[in-house]
């Protein structure tokens, strides 16, 4: 079921929204090489308990962190743990906080010092596909019509668009329907209205879109090793566009 929220519960959800994008803004002072992704997930915990949240990944579906950290080749759902930052990494943060009843939802891809031509062009454009898939959003809008500008921008780029994972409404629950693929036909899928709340969050690969999940039964990695980006942000829709709500 998709539900159109109402203009107090787009409040509620315009903060938590403002509590995941500073949580962002926190952490992002702490990626350095040396820090562990446990350390990272333990401060992101501690910011949103603070902020008068939860984190709205612990235990869903019984997954063990706080926020999903992904370093490199892992595209998704990486475990928090004993890893340490190095020089030349990437790292994305996704983060979910439910603030009274509401999600928001935004992933970020990071770089830890310089790093190498290959993953500067790959989160440069993973990020603008992003707003290649928000740009097309206004109310009326088939959910076909995003996923065709996402992968109409990956493949003019040479990036791999991982399929198997798509973005989704948000709401009461951090995961609620519509899906929102990364891939499309223009005119397709379901039609977007005003006051529905949805995450894009395109995840492309360097090289091919293929991808398998590791033993610990979470982490998606990429099947050829290299690196994946994903940026996500949590939006309502409008009468003639978006609100991104994972901002302020
Ligand atoms: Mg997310
Ligand atoms: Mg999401």
């Amino acid at each position: 079921m998709i539900t159109i929220k109402s203009d107090r519960e787009i409040d509620f959800m315009m903060q938590a929204g403002a509590i995941v994008w500073d949580t962002h803004q926190y952490l992002k002072s702490f990626l350095k090489p040396g820090i562990t992704t446990k350390e990272i997930d333990d401060l992101a915990q501690d910011f949103i308990l603070k902020a008068g949240a939860t984190p709205s990944f612990k235990n869903l579906y019984g997954f063990p962190g706080s926020i999903c950290i992904s370093l490199n080749e892992e595209v998704v759902h990486g475990i928090p743990g004993n890893r340490k930052l190095k020089t030349g990494d990437i790292i994305t943060l996704d983060i979910g906080a439910c603030y009274k009843g509401y999600h928001g939802d935004s992933a970020w891809t990071y770089s830890i010092g310089k790093i190498n031509s290959k993953k500067e062009k790959l989160l440069k454009e993973t990020e603008e596909s992003l707003y290649a898939g928000l740009n097309v959003i206004k109310s009326g809008v088939h959910v076909g019509d995003i996923g065709y500008a996402i992968s109409k921008y990956a493949k003019q780029h040479h990036l791999g668009v991982v399929k198997e994972l798509c973005g989704h409404g948000v709401g009461t629950e951090v995961h609620e329907d519509p899906d929102v693929p990364n891939y499309g036909t223009p005119g397709t899928g379901t039609i977007l209205k005003e006051g529905m709340v949805i995450a894009v969050e395109p995840m492309l690969n360097y090289g091919t879109a293929d991808i398998y999940m590791l033993e610990d039964g979470w982490t998606i990695i990429t099947a050829d090793g290299e690196p994946s980006a994903h940026f996500e942000h949590t939006i309502v829709v409008t009468k003639d566009g978006y609100t991104i709500l994972t901002k302020r």
